[in-house]
């Protein structure tokens, strides 16, 4: 099952690529807040298997939200690949990864128009996000998955200068800038994956591909954030999960290369679908 934020109102996508707005669906029964429906998200499940629905209509993706628009928790994973923790110039981390939160203001839908900080350095880097769907509290690896609503492709924008500043580095607010958190272009149910730990992931910049990964090198995996994070606090239904980019980032390059004015960033992941952002100069 794929849902989506059309114009700001829950809808299910068809695998033809139509849209069905679910509160008109469902009589009332489900809200058209987007990020409501995570709070009944099982029961949603099951109407949504169990009940015969009309056809959706055709619409433009340039309408979509995130299909997380306003989570309680943004929790995002740094170096969570080996080649992207040694372009970073940093070890493996053991135990639990870096972990910090892109402020949910950051938050847009998958095809946006981004303005780049003055004088800043603002690179990319391509994420699988996951959705919680069940409170998740001392949740095991093996029941890690169960939590999960979806999976939806999210571009973690970092600006580095700010990112990494002295005397203590603000990865928080380096991420957080408006329009640094898309996620889209909807949320795929883990069903509907043959692997969900095995999706290939990639980027591009102006149609010259910079990164291309594939999950099952994640250091930590989701079942294992899953497990580690839900360990130390609740993992809240509707929560979004960034978790962490490969190799190829701009910070990383000979010579290090930044988003510039006009440039055109598309990320996608297997079985998802595609991000589009163009950036433009302040
Ligand atoms: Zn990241």
């Amino acid at each position: 099952m794929r849902i989506a934020n059309l114009s700001g109102r829950l809808a299910l996508v068809s695998g033809d690529g139509r849209a069905l707005d679910v509160e008109r669906a469902g009589g009332g029964r489900f809200s058209a807040d987007p990020q409501a429906v995570y709070e009944r998200w099982d029961e949603f499940r099951a109407w949504a298997a169990d009940t015969t629905l009309p056809d959706g209509a055709a619409f433009d993706p340039a309408d979509l939200g995130s299909p997380a628009p306003a989570p309680r928790q943004l929790l995002a994973v740094g170096l969570n690949y080996r080649g992207h923790a040694a372009e970073s110039g940093f070890a493996v981390p053991e135990g639990l990864p870096p972990v910090f939160t892109k402020f949910a203001g950051s938050i847009s839908g998958p095809v946006t128009e981004v303005a780049l900080p003055k004088g800043g350095h603002t690179d990319w880097e391509v994420e699988l996000v996951a959705v919680i769907g069940r409170r998740a509290e001392h949740v095991a690896e093996a029941d890690a998955w169960s939590h999960v609503a979806g999976l939806s492709v999210g571009q973690d924008i970092s600006e580095r200068i700010t990112q990494l500043a002295r005397p203590a580095p603000q990865f928080s607010l380096g991420k957080s800038l408006p329009g640094f958190a898309p996620i889209g272009p909807w949320l795929v149910t883990p069903d509907e994956f043959e692997n969900p730990d095995d999706l290939e992931l990639r980027c591009a910049i102006n149609g010259e591909e910079v990164q291309k990964g594939r999950t099952r090198d994640l250091i930590f995996s989701v079942p294992t954030l899953i497990a580690r994070l839900s360990a130390l606090l609740p993992l809240l239904p509707g929560d979004v999960l960034f978790t962490g980019t490969p190799a190829g980032v701009g910070l990383g390059r000979e010579p290090q290369r930044w988003l510039a004015d006009g440039d055109v960033l598309e990320s996608a992941i297997e079985g998802i679908g595609e991000l589009r952002q163009t950036f433009v100069a302040n």
